[in-house]
């Protein structure tokens, strides 16, 4: 079972997907928590560049980038674990560079779906979360963690609105594959409903 978390920055996902490991384990399930981009120490180099050296990085590169970390990623760390049977819960995947480098960096979200898809063999998540959130409240809530300058501020607000629409735009397109919830609700009521559907796919 692979199951994705999507949506912007301070929109809670590492919350949750802590939240949901601990639950799946707590039922004996064996889950493999892992994140993009930066999953695996090829990837942790590539994270390294795209994050602090965003100014110099050209929009393609930046995309091929983020295809290369998931490439390796899903090939040496995640088929493996859905391979032996494990649950696999990941922070962000290919959604998030139709996101980011298709929608937000304008590069055209068909050309980056399928660069990604190319990327990881066609492999699609089982399920994806998408914690939908008002770009005001991600701002409010990465203030008070010190963390906006790092993140929302790296771009400008026209830049997370683009971004918004087009997860919205993909939940619209795959709804049997995607669960979108609204992310200013309180943490527990958000593992709840994850709960009750990821329990419907066990
Ligand atoms: O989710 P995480 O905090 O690890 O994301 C790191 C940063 O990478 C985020 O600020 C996000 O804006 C950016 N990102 C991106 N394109 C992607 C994935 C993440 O710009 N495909």
């Amino acid at each position: 079972l692979f199951i994705t978390f999507e949506g912007g920055d301070g929109s809670g996902k590492s919350t949750q997907a802590a939240l949901l490991t601990t639950w799946l384990e707590g039922q004996g399930r064996s889950v493999v928590r892992t994140r993009e981009p930066g999953g695996t120490d090829v990837g942790t180099r590539i994270r390294e560049i795209v994050l602090h050296h965003r100014g110099e990085v050209s929009p393609r590169a930046e995309a091929l980038l983020y295809a290369a970390d998931r490439a390796q990623h899903i090939a040496t760390k995640v088929r493996p674990a859905l391979d032996r049977g494990a649950v696999v819960i990941q922070d962000r995947y290919l959604d998030s560079s139709v996101a980011y480098q298709g929608a937000g960096r304008v590069l055209g979200a068909t050309e980056v779906r399928d660069l990604s898809l190319w990327a990881v063999e066609g492999l699609l998540p089982d399920l994806t979360i998408l914690l939908d959130l008002d770009e005001s409240v991600a701002r409010t809530r990465l203030d008070a963690a010190d963390k906006v300058f790092d993140r929302l501020e790296a771009e400008k607000q026209e830049f997370h609105g683009r971004v918004r629409a087009a997860f919205l735009d993909l939940a619209a397109a795959e709804p049997d594959r995607f669960l979108v919830l609204d992310a200013a609700a309180s943490v527990e009521s958000l593992a709840d409903s994850i709960r009750s559907r990821v329990a419907a796919l066990l």
